[in-house]
């Protein structure tokens, strides 16, 4: 049997912002594969408004290469912080890790339902302040929160500025195609021989894949990069 709710909707979100998330939100758990006691989904969201986010970094074993992106850890450990905090407060708490993001929720799905952002023309979410510079990490709990609920203002303007700047034409009229996008993380061969020739490797280590659409967005792009660290100090 659960233990009784003792933390409101509320103080959950604050504490989330408290751990480090920039923004939190409530969505309802959408997906069969999730364990049958998860009622509610706090999604969290951080900011990532300068380029050193998206940066990738391998290790080489037994001839294969595996990417790892520091946002993601990152995204993780506030997760398990707040999950932990969550759990010492009376409640059933799992952080979302990313081996199980794919396969437990459909995360940008929740994040919209959480009221954090909109789905934008270029197929990611949008959120009102930072525009699509933002990832998601989310922690699963037993207590029956109501969800935020979908933004009503639909503020992505159609400038379609993002479909102009992808350079596959992975975006456009007809949606998005994944098997076109050169940041899929799982590539066909040809995808995979493309992606190699536009990446950009800072480092023989790095990578910074396409995030054309993303920086093309006007939504959010005035901010400056050290915005992110002066909204931290306040
Ligand atoms: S990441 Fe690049 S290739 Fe993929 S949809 Fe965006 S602009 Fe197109
Ligand atoms: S670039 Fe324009 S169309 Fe694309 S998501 Fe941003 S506001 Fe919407």
């Amino acid at each position: 049997m659960s233990q009784p709710v003792s933390i409101s909707p509320q103080e959950a979100k604050a504490l989330a912002v408290q751990f480090g998330f920039d923004a939190a939100g409530i969505a309802r758990p959408h997906s069969p594969a999730l364990p049958t006691w998860v009622r509610s989904v706090l999604v969290g969201m951080q900011a990532t408004l300068d380029e050193a986010y998206d940066y990738e970094m391998f290790i080489e074993y037994d001839g294969r290469r595996k990417w790892h992106k520091p946002i993601y850890t990152l995204l993780e450990s506030l997760a398990f912080r707040l999950a932990e905090a969550l759990r010492e407060r009376g409640l059933r708490a799992m952080a979302l890790t990313y081996e199980d993001s794919l396969a437990l929720i459909d995360l940008k799905r929740a994040a919209v339902e959480a009221g954090l952002g909109i789905l934008g023309k270029n197929n990611v979410v949008v959120t009102r302040r930072y525009g699509p510079r933002v990832r998601f990490g989310a922690v699963f709990v037993d207590a029956g929160w109501p969800a935020d609920g979908k933004l009503l203002d639909y503020y992505c303007s159609s400038c379609t500025l993002c479909w102009k700047a992808c350079p596959t034409k992975a975006l456009g009229p007809w949606g998005f195609m994944r098997e076109r996008c050169i940041a899929e993380f799982a590539p066909a061969p040809a995808m995979a021989v493309l992606q190699d020739q536009m990446e950009h490797h800072p480092t023989p280590h790095t990578r910074l894949q396409c995030t054309a659409c993303l920086t093309a967005c006007p939504i959010g792009s005035k901010l400056p990069t050290n915005f992110y660290r002066d909204v931290r100090r306040e």
